[in-house]
Parts: structure tokens; sequence; C-alpha cells
């Protein structure tokens, strides 16, 4: 989000209003999910993931005796995705001294450890970690961050992350790592001249060891950069199309955070992956309108799902299996189902629920440990 046009809060709570207005759809908009038998047969066919999913962490401390954990597992399970990449950002608490960034971050992984434990789980590390939890019907997780801040101008640090099980590296949010920044962001005026040779360093180190490189918030000029060095095919993990279904209006603030045809085309081209949001859309035929556009222009071998929401319901950000009134039968079974409606076939909902992922996520982890 962008923080100084629009805040995260004042975002959602437009997104809510938005929400609230479906209900008056009528019929269409109150249809059950599940009616559809194709939609089980979906789900046990596909692996399938949330691409960006803000699973709940406290940044500020580790997790305490008295604190309660979040039921990330159950809120997988409900989902129906067999999986979340579950990122979040460092930069919407103060980063003023390095040290700030890269405490968060291991309070963030601490986080998700406890959660994990809680529901007998474990990070995915590669494609055979996510086929075995789709096969035991046991939810997964792959560890992602949304942004780099952590490293603070220290490279060793991503093989640190990748040794604690990180394999998904978004490499910027909103504001710079205090030491070295990594590029330019779509959200401020560009000031680094795009990727940075520090960014181009991270890319390469990613490359090296196995991790996803995730350009969801790089200015198109940073992406331009990170593709002549990156080996390996990028995800953008969350964004939607600068046009709306209808040509309805872009919410103020939000048009940065959306990807024009040509920009999505230059990371299809390279073998990438663009993951389409739930924001920007009042309704899921709305949503999946967007899904449509956006496979219109790239393929359906280039487009996935990413959220940007947050699956345990944490009450600043959108519930993943509560965004659209009469929508709460876990989010993956109603966008398959309305995806089905709307003449998807079953082949092509397992590719951009998780199969196009699971290509690049295997290119970036194949052949490594
Ligand atoms: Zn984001």
């Amino acid at each position: 989000m962008n923080g100084s046009a629009l805040s995260r809060r004042t975002f959602l709570q437009s997104l809510a209003a938005a929400s609230a207005g479906s209900a008056l759809l009528g019929p269409a908009a109150l249809a059950a999910a599940t009616d559809d038998p194709r939609v089980e047969q979906i789900l046990a066919k596909y692996i399938s993931i949330d691409m960006h999913n803000h699973a709940q962490v406290q940044l500020d401390h580790p997790p305490q005796p008295s604190d309660s954990i979040p039921d990330l597992g159950g809120a997988i399970r409900r989902s129906g995705f067999t999986a979340i990449s579950a990122a979040f950002a460092l930069d919407f608490s103060k980063l003023e001294q390095p040290g700030d960034a890269y405490g968060h971050f291991m309070n963030g992984l601490a986080w998700l450890d406890e959660e994990l434990k809680h529901g007998n789980m474990r990070r995915a590390l590669n494609l055979h970690d996510l086929k075995a939890a789709h096969e035991k019907r046991q939810p997964t997780i792959v560890q992602s961050c949304e942004g780099a801040q952590f490293l603070e101008g220290r490279l060793e640090r991503v093989e640190e992350v990748y040794k604690r099980g990180l394999r998904q590296l978004q490499l910027l949010h909103e504001k710079d790592d205090v030491v070295r920044p990594l590029g330019d962001v779509y959200t401020r005026p560009a000031h680094l001249g795009g990727l940075t040779p520090f960014g181009a360093d991270v890319i390469r180190e990613c490359n090296r060891l196995g991790i996803l490189v995730d350009l969801a918030h790089a200015s198109p000029e940073t992406i331009q950069g990170a593709l002549k060095v990156a080996t390996k095919p990028i995800l953008v993990s969350h964004t939607s199309m600068d046009k709306r279904p209808g040509n309805k209006p872009i919410p103020r603030g939000m048009a940065p955070h959306l990807i024009s045809a040509e920009h999505a085309r230059v990371v299809a081209n390279a073998g990438g992956v663009v993951g389409v949001w739930i924001h920007v859309a009042d309704t899921i035929e709305e949503c999946v309108q967007g899904i449509k556009m956006m496979v219109d222009a790239i393929g359906v071998d280039h487009v996935g799902i990413g959220t940007d929401s947050d699956i345990t319901g944490h009450q600043d950000q959108p519930n993943t299996n509560e965004i659209w009134p009469n929508h709460n039968g876990g989010l993956f079974r109603e966008l398959a189902a309305e995806m089905l409606r709307q003449g998807f076939k079953p082949e092509e909902i397992g590719k951009i629920g998780g199969g196009n992922y699971c290509r690049l996520f295997d290119a970036a982890t194949a052949g490594h440990s």
C-alpha cells in the first residue's frame, strides 16, 4: 500500500464499504460456492497457493507463553488453498537504526514457527514439499517477506534467512533499506535509477541459493533491471490490471499499485507470473473478471492469485476467507466456483490457482536442499 497517499486502514475501510455494497447485488452474489462438484475435484487434483498473504504475526516481540497463537493451519484448510506464501511487511513500523528491521524480521519468523508448530505443519522448501503437503491434505506455507529491509546492506543475510526457511523474497515494499537500498518502488518518486547494484547482488544471491524473487511494488525500471540480472523467472505476486471490468474508476491512490498490460507482458515474456489481487474488486464476480483480463493480456500460463489479505483474520487486514459478504465458504473454493461459472476450465483454474506458481517455485528451488 501507499503510506503517503492512502493509509492502509483508510484503504481497507473503503474496501469494506465497497464489499458491503456487493450484498445488494442479488441472487448471483448469494449463490452457494460449492454447488458444483468440480470445485472439490479441482481442490483435490491441483496444488493451489495464495502467492501473497499476510498471516498474522507480531513484529515487536517473539511469542510469549501468554500470547494466543493464531490458527494458521485451520484457516488455510478452510480457504481450500494447499498453501499460502506468508509475507509480513517490516516497514509499517519505524526503521531508523540498522538492527530494527532485522529484529522485527526475526520476531515474525518466530511467530510463524509457533503457528506452524501448533498446526503440526512445516514450511515448504521446494516443490516436493508442496506436493507432499497437498497429497496429505496438510496445509503448508512458503516463507516470504514483503520488503528485504532486514538485509541492512549485508548480503550474507540472504543465506542466513534461506537457512531459516525463506524461499520467496519480495525485494521491495515502500521504504528503502536504511543502509543500502535495493531499487525504486512504484509508490514514490524514482531516485535510485531502478535496480541498484546491491539489489542486483541480492537477486544473484537468491538465484544462487534457491529463493524465488518477487518484484511486487518494484517500479517498471526496477523490473527491467532485475530481468537483465535474474537467471530464473520472476514473480510479481500481487497487483491487478490498470483497467477495471466495465471501465469502473480506479479508487483514489490505487493507480500506482496496478500494472499495465505492456508491463505485465514483460514479466510473462521472461517466463514469469503475475498475481491478481482481491483488492479493487467490489465483488467476487469482478475479481474473476479481473483475473480474466490478466489472462487475456498475458496468457493462462502466467497468471496467479496473490490476495494481499490475512488468512488468520487480523483486524487491520481483510480476512482472506471473508472478503465478500455471502462468499465465506473459503476463498479458493469460492474463486474456483466463480471461475467455473465464468467459463474457466478446471485445468485453467489449476494453473492460475497454483500450477504456474509451482513452475516458478520449482525453477527457483530445484537442485537446492
Ligand atoms: Zn504489497
